[in-house]
């Protein structure tokens, strides 16, 4: 890790809060909703990633819902187009969908048919990497659509839940690792 990505490392694991057993029992949820509230740190991330992406990319996916926050933010900094993965049944145009694990059932995400040309250069965007499930799924997405994911940067990674193995080679930059 660089010296700038572990103090941003720091910064942003001073603006997060720990919520035990949300949304359910035996979930620590990791807010990091203090951390968007804080225009320096909110500012910090953001240009950490464009620093990383700028001029490698053609438009960044950010997953639903914490992932259009970081993930929109980043696109306008890197002054590409924002794509929107969304939950089954909330996208209006056709769609094409990915089935994923959960720790109970599965889970559908969406994206739009004609979200960019076949060929871009997408940077895949969400708050938090646990088991790597929702990730994967997007990237799968992006690739039957005929993008390439150049990278994907999440502002969390819980390690110990091995999200990084469900990505296989692609690349994941995570500010935080806990
Ligand atoms: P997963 O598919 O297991 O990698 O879960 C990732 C998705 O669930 C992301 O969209 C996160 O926003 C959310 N998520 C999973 N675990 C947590 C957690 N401990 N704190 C906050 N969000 C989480």
């Amino acid at each position: 890790m660089t010296d700038s990505l572990a103090s941003l490392a720091s910064l942003v694991a001073s603006r997060l809060r720990d919520i035990p057993d949300f949304p359910e029992p035996g979930v620590l949820f990791k807010d990091f909703t203090p951390l968007l509230g804080d225009a320096r740190a909110f500012g910090a991330v953001v240009d950490d990633a464009v620093a990383r992406y700028a001029g490698r990319v053609d438009v960044v996916v950010g997953i639903e819902a914490r992932g259009f926050m970081i993930g929109a933010a980043t696109a306008y900094a890197l002054g590409v187009g924002f794509v929107p993965v969304r939950k089954q049944g909330k996208l209006p145009g056709e769609t094409r969908a990915a089935e994923y694990s959960l720790e109970y059932g599965t889970a559908t995400i969406e994206i739009h048919d004609d979200a960019f040309p076949a060929g871009s250069r997408v940077l895949v965007m969400d708050d938090v990497i646990a088991t790597g499930g929702t990730v994967a799924a997007a990237c799968d997405l992006v690739e039957e659509l005929g993008g390439e994911v150049v990278g994907i940067e999440v502002v969390i990674e819980v390690a110990a839940l091995g999200g990084r193995a469900a990505l296989g080679s692609r690349p994941l930059t995570s500010v935080l690792v806990v």
